[in-house]
């Protein structure tokens, strides 16, 4: 059990990184940071799934996804 898998999306939908804007890192002091939404796309269209952010130098890439709450 890992208890950190997304479920997949349907058939036919994937879920892709929207654009990139950088934030402020508050571990590093710096705009070390790049975040965005996540995108479902599905054959109806496009939808806002959660949100993503990564921080350069400390920091994994950290997706959440809106369906936990
Ligand atoms: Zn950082």
């Amino acid at each position: 059990m890992t208890g950190h898998s997304a479920a997949p999306p349907g058939p036919g939908a994937v879920l892709a990184p929207g654009p990139a804007r950088e934030e402020w890192c508050l571990a590093c002091k710096a705009w070390t940071r790049a975040a965005g939404v996540v995108l479902l796309l599905t054959p109806e269209g496009v939808t806002r799934a959660g949100t993503w952010a990564w921080c350069d130098t400390c920091d994994p890439t950290d997706w959440r996804l809106d369906h936990g709450r």
